[in-house]
């Protein structure tokens, strides 16, 4: 799995850190996601990938 985002889109919801906080994080300033692990391990990719369905602004994709 592979995971990208695109920053700019980002509303700062933080619903994608409250599902997977190995995953992603918000910067401190101003919410926007910080991505911490762009190849994550087998056990945190259920977790991505309801954090990519759930973004409310479509900033996660999950590449297979
Ligand atoms: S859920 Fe989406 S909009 Fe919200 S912080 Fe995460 S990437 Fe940004």
């Amino acid at each position: 799995m592979r995971i990208t985002i695109e920053e700019d889109k980002c509303c700062g919801a933080g619903q994608c850190v409250l599902l997977a906080p190995e995953v992603f994080d918000q910067r401190d300033e101003d919410g926007v996601v910080v991505l911490l692990d762009a190849e994550p391990p087998s056990e945190q990719h259920a977790a991505a990938r309801e954090a990519a369905a759930v973004c409310p602004a479509s900033v996660i994709e999950v590449h297979a």
